[in-house]
C-alpha cells in the first residue's frame, strides 16, 4: 500500500504539498533552525514501523532549541506523541524518514536577534531505503573542508547553518569519485563523516572521536558503544585520533541514522584492512540491524512500534 504524505505546521496536521512557508522566513535564510532525522524500521511480519530511539531524538532537538532560543510550546513527550500519530496516519508499510525541524518562523529579514523572532516546528515523513549502500565497504576522501570547532558554532547539536560544511565536503567527495568525506576538526584530528561518526579499529581496540574533537554524539554511535560492550564484550575507547592511524587502521566504520552501520573500505586511495567489510563490522552490522527493526527483544526499549493506519 503506497500511504499518503502527510506533514505537521503551524500547531495542525496538513497534507505535505500544503506545508508551505512564506519566502520572508527567517530560518530559510540564516539556517536558523535546529533539525533531526530519525527513522523508522518497516518490520513486515509485525505489520508494524519501529522507530529508532525517539525519545533521544527529540531530546537533542530541543537542546538545539535552547542554544537558538527556539520556544516550542511542546515537550518531547508531546512530540513524540505528534510524531507516532503522524506515522499512523500516514499508513507507510515500508522504511521511512522522520524529519523534525523547529526553526525560527519569523518572517523578517534583517534581524539578527534570536530573542525578538517567532519560532514553530514542523514535522515531515517520507518514504525512505538506503542512504549509503552498505552491503559493501565504501571508498572515502578526508575532505579538504574542516568540521567547525564548537567556538565558532555549536557542534553537539543538529542545527541546519552547520550543514553547509557537511553539504560542502560531501559534495566534493562526491564529485571527486568518492562515497563519503572524512572531516578532520578545526586543529587536525579525526572529527566524523558529513553525517556519520566513524570508527577505527586496532587489533581488539575500538576507538572513536568525541565531542571536544567536535563530533556530534550521534544515537547511533550511543547504540553502537552500548551493543558493542553488552554484545560483544568489548569496550569502545572514545579518544583523539591522528589522520595516520586511520590509513594503518584493520577496519573503519561509520554510524548514523541514515547511514545505519557501514565498512570503510578505502580512504584516500589507500585500502583498510583488506579492502572489504571487516569481521567486526559485519558483526556489528548484523547486530545492529536486528535491534532496529525491533527483532531482538532485549533492545526493545529503544523502539517504539507504530502500527500504520488502513493495514
Ligand atoms: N554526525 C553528523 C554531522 C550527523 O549529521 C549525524 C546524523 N544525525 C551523525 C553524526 C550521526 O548521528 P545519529 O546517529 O544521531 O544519526
Amino acid at each position: 500500500m503506497p500511504g499518503q504524505a502527510w506533514a505537521f505546521l503551524g500547531g495542525k496536521v496538513v497534507r505535505l504539498e500544503d506545508a508551505k512557508v512564506n519566502i520572508m522566513t527567517h530560518a530559510l535564510h540564516y539556517g536558523t533552525a535546529a533539525f533531526e532525522g530519525i527513522r523508522g524500521n518497516w518490520n513486515e511480519e509485525q505489520g508494524k514501523t519501529f522507530v529508532f530511539r525517539l525519545r533521544e531524538h527529540y531530546e537533542r532537538l530541543l537542546r538545539g532549541g535552547r542554544i537558538l532560543k527556539i520556544e516550542l510550546s511542546y515537550g518531547a513527550d508531546d512530540l513524540c506523541r505528534i510524531t507516532t500519530d503522524l506515522l499512523e496516519r500516514c499508513g507507510y508499510r515500508q522504511d521511512v524518514y522522520i524529519r523534525p525541524l523547529a526553526f525560527k518562523s519569523a518572517e523578517r529579514v534583517a534581524n539578527l536577534r534570536l530573542h525578538e523572532l517567532a519560532s514553530d516546528f514542523a514535522l515531515m515523513i517520507v518514504p525512505f531505503g538506503s542512504y549509503i549502500d552498505n552491503d559493501r565497504a565504501i571508498r572515502c576522501q578526508t575532505s579538504s573542508w574542516r568540521r567547525p570547532d564548537d567556538s565558532m558554532m555549536p557542534t553537539g547539536v543538529k542545527l541546519t547553518g552547520l550543514y553547509t560544511t557537511s553539504i560542502l565536503a560531501k559534495t566534493e567527495a562526491i564529485m571527486a569519485g568518492f562515497d563519503e568525506a572524512i572531516l578532520l576538526n578545526y586543529d587536525g584530528h579525526v572529527s566524523e563523516g558529513s553525517g556519520e561518526n566513524i570508527f577505527v579499529i586496532q587489533g581488539n581496540r575500538i576507538s572513536t572521536p568525541t565531542e571536544t574533537d567536535n563530533a556530534l554524539l550521534g544515537i547511533t554511535r550511543d547504540s553502537v558503544m552500548t551493543l558493542c560492550r553488552k554484545e560483544l564484550g568489548m569496550n569502545v575507547v572514545e579518544r583523539r585520533i591522528n589522520r595516520s592511524e586511520l590509513y594503518l587502521s584493520d577496519e573503519i566504520f561509520l554510524t548514523g541514522t541514515a547511514a545505519h552501520v557501514t565498512a570503510v573500505g578505502e580512504l584516500d586511495n589507500r585500502k583498510v584492512g583488506g579492502g572489504g567489510i571487516g569481521p567486526v563490522t559485519r558483526q556489528i552490522q548484523d547486530i545492529y540491524a536486528k535491534v532496529v527493526t525491533g527483532r531482538n527483544p532485549k533492545y526493545l526499549h529503544w523502539c517504539t512500534p507504530v502500527t500504520p493506519a488502513g493495514g
